[in-house]
């Protein structure tokens, strides 16, 4: 514990908060969340819910409707049946995350997880006692990792990897061929697989690809939630699809820790879900806003010219300041804090994804005020 950071991502949020709240002008690309409000139909499907008694504990891994509803669209992106046994609901993605760490690694595993990655994945694996081994991405592809990279990082250690596609903090997207040709490496050395789908309708080139039909089920857990694409982060639901001794362990662990996530959520969650055709409207709606702010914003960084991995999904900018820190070796650590003390600006630091010339910037803020963001970013790196 004593060598556990608060999450940086989190303390940068806090902090422009706090900063506004001391009357401060801020504008926040900091935090991780859309901006819009949770669709009203899923607002009424819990007010209803409530009324009708969703105020108890529930089972440890959630409301059967909803684990059925998980599988049932899990089983049509798999191409075969996936079972509700197999679900595990969770007071969000980030606690399936954890108790899938501690679940299936231990001391003296080794964890590959590509890098820049969400910040969280290395202290989580951490925490489990296995040692996170960072994969540097590559600058030419969008900073993805590709299998021969995983592989040459390998050791005979090595328990697992954890992709995470649509990615935060870069926005990349991995193409069918590159998540085949890593759930190869993956069978072939008889690692396990988490694969953090978190973000996966927010996309802007067509459907992103899944790792749910190219990953045995006996060695993935698959991870998601309603948090991003339903702007549901503080409902705090997300889930797991792992094998069945796995998932059992998982709720075991949950039964002791925080028992099922909150009644009236699942139930807004099952909303989300299953009323399909308003879900696909609430969600076309935000990602339109989204490209819009996105293509704005990039408009903006290739004519400063300031180098930006293009994102193809997920809501985050994220933006090489070496030009701006030249002798540094932690650029992106400088220009966040010159950002926020000298120009109100939010950010956060590209170190708290272990990639330190870089920093990360939401557009899921209006767009005025994204792009007066990176105005102010182009104009310190200038
Ligand atoms: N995974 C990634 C990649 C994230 O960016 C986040 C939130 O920032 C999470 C998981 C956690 O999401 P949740 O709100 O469902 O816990």
């Amino acid at each position: 514990m004593s060598q556990l950071r608060e999450s940086a991502t989190i303390a940068a949020s806090a902090r422009a908060r706090a900063l506004r709240a001391a009357g401060r002008p801020i504008i926040d690309l900091g935090v991780g969340e859309p901006d819009s409000e949770t669709p009203a139909f899923i607002r009424a499907a819990a007010a209803r819910a409530v009324e009708q008694g969703a105020t108890r504990y529930t089972a440890t891994e959630g409301i059967l409707p909803l684990r059925e509803a998980v599988a049932a669209q899990a089983s049509t992106l798999a191409g075969r049946a996936v079972a509700p046994a197999t679900v595990v609901v969770s007071s969000g993605s980030k606690q399936s995350l954890f108790n899938a760490c501690f679940v299936l690694f231990g001391d003296g595993d080794e964890v590959l997880i590509p890098t820049p990655g969400w910040t969280s994945y290395y202290e989580m694996v951490a925490l489990s006692r296995a040692r996170p081994v960072p994969v540097a991405g590559d600058r030419e592809n969008s900073l993805k990792v590709s299998a021969d990279a995983l592989q040459r990082a390998a050791t005979p250690r090595t328990r697992g990897v954890i992709l995470n596609s649509p990615c935060n903090p870069t926005g990349a997207v991995y193409d069918e061929c590159e998540l085949r040709d890593i759930a190869l490496v993956a069978a072939r050395n008889g690692w396990w697989v988490i694969s953090d789908e978190i973000y996966d309708r927010i996309v802007y080139d067509g459907p992103a690809a899944s790792l749910l039909p190219h990953v045995s089920p006996d060695r993935l857990v698959l991870v998601n939630g309603v948090a991003k694409s339903f702007a549901m982060t503080g409902w705090r639901i997300g889930w797991c699809i792992a094998p069945v001794d796995v998932a059992r362990a998982m709720t075991a662990l949950q039964s002791h820790t925080t028992s099922n996530a909150a009644a009236v959520s699942q139930h807004a969650a099952l909303a989300a879900l299953t009323q399909t055709a308003q879900a696909a409207d609430a969600v076309g709606a935000m990602v339109a806003r989204l490209r819009e702010r996105r293509d704005a914003a990039m408009t903006l960084l290739r004519r400063a010219p300031l180098p930006c991995v293009t994102p193809a999904g997920a809501f985050y900018l994220f933006i090489d300041v070496r030009a701006a820190a030249r002798d540094s070796a932690t650029a992106g650590d400088v220009v966040a804090t010159r950002l926020l003390e000298e120009h109100d600006l939010a950010v956060v630091p590209g170190s708290a994804f272990l990639a330190p010339d870089y920093i990360r910037a939401s557009y899921a803020a209006p767009i005025e005020q994204v792009l007066e963001g990176v105005r102010r970013i182009v104009g310190l790196c200038d």
